[in-house]
């Protein structure tokens, strides 16, 4: 039998190489021009590994790239997700550059998650050089927008997931390695009050204030959140008039919302659309909703780590698990039913923040783990 750890880790140099070149090519989410480049690259290191590559072409946001691998039983497939867009404004890399210190690499976006993809990248690599072939078929997409919600890649992932055996997310592990088999889902509202202007000193009585109307909102949108339901909501965002002699016009607010639970979205929606106007000729526009409904905690979920934590222990890793605060595409997938694994990408530390960086030899176990899943799960 193929040591597929002791072949990862030969291959640990190509794959740090491989991270550098691109971790160097940023690619924040607003920048088309920049997440191409990005996926083009990606493109040209599947064709190389022998894939079958596909771009889908996006108007405004960069493109999606969709790549299909072959596998022994095309019954079902696997689906990999991996997102080429990061957080960070082009010209970050002046002052967080590329940089190997200790065992760990620090670059903007190589934790969330270029990682991921060159993980995804290696074990084929691996797979192809020791002649082993997955067990269905591998579907890979890497998406260019999941930082800003996944508008653009949400349907091709749902589409792809619905005939699929197992999703395996390649985002980050949290801090420990352990992967994440629950996160909250995640919405925001977009609370408008439109109200009338008017001179603040000469025709004050004729106004109607638009940022008094909104005030009278928030403690009821503060007092959505129930902690013991896991659910949160957070006001936090504000805006509106234009100077103080004059009674305003506009005011709006945003409103960031968690739940652990399907059902508390009727709750909470139903408390925010219901809002009324408190003054007098007053009227409120509300926008927004759930946009990734929460990955939860259930019996599938709970079948399926067992399966990976298994799978991880034969090649002698140990695999924990453990809660996310943020959302994924791997809420899209799990909320459909799909067996779901997700935070299979790099050890690390820092997401969207300065110290930004992975351990460098959770690379070569993290494809090790990613190998041996494609070979040996067993579906259903
Ligand atoms: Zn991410």
């Amino acid at each position: 039998m193929v040591d597929l750890r002791l072949r990862c880790t030969h291959a640990l140099p190509t794959a740090v190489a491989l991270l550098k070149d691109l971790v160097a090519l940023e690619s924040p989410s607003s920048d088309k021009a920049a997440v191409d480049a990005c996926s083009a690259f990606v493109a040209t290191q599947l064709r190389d590994l022998g894939a079958d590559v596909a771009l889908i072409s996006q108007v405004s946001a960069g493109h999606q790239l969709q790549a299909r691998w072959p596998g022994a039983d095309p019954s079902s497939q696997f689906l990999t997700l991996c997102h080429l867009d990061t957080v960070w404004p082009r010209g970050t890399l002046a002052t967080m550059p590329v940089r190997e210190e200790e065992g760990q690499l620090f670059g903007p976006g190589v934790y969330d998650m270029k990682a991921g993809s060159v993980i995804l990248l290696t074990a084929l690599r691996v797979l192809k050089e020791t002649g082993q072939v997955p067990r269905h078929p591998v579907c890979m997409l890497f998406t260019s927008d999941e930082e800003v919600g996944s508008a653009t890649s949400r349907a091709l992932i749902e589409t792809e997931a619905q005939h699929s055996c197992l999703v395996v997310v390649l985002e980050p592990a949290l801090a420990s390695g352990q992967i994440k088999t629950f996160r909250k889902g995640v919405g925001n509202f977009t609370v408008v009050a439109h109200g009338r202007a008017a001179h603040a000193g000469g025709d004050h009585q004729k106004g109607i204030n638009a940022i008094e109307e909104l005030a009278y909102h928030i403690p009821t949108l503060q007092k959505l959140t129930d902690y013991e339901a896991g659910t949160t909501t957070n006001v936090g965002f504000i805006q509106g008039g234009s100077a103080s002699n004059v009674v305003p016009e506009r005011a709006q607010l945003e409103v960031d919302f968690r739940i652990s639970q399907m059902a508390e979205i009727d709750r909470v929606a139903a408390a925010v659309h219901g809002l009324k106007p408190v003054l007098a000729g007053a009227r409120l526009e509300i926008r927004g909703g759930l946009n990734r409904p929460p990955m939860e905690h259930n019996a599938t979920m709970i079948k399926t780590f067992d399966q990976a934590r298994q799978l991880a222990a034969n090649i002698g890793l140990t695999l924990e698990e453990g809660a996310a605060g943020g959302g994924s595409d791997g809420n899209f997938t799990a909320a459909l039913g799909t067996p779901t694994l997700d935070g299979m990408g790099a050890i690390g530390d820092g997401a969207h923040a300065s110290h930004e960086h992975i351990h460098i030899p959770s690379l070569a176990d993290r494809a090790a783990l990613l190998a041996t899943i494609l070979m040996q799960w067993e579906a259903g």
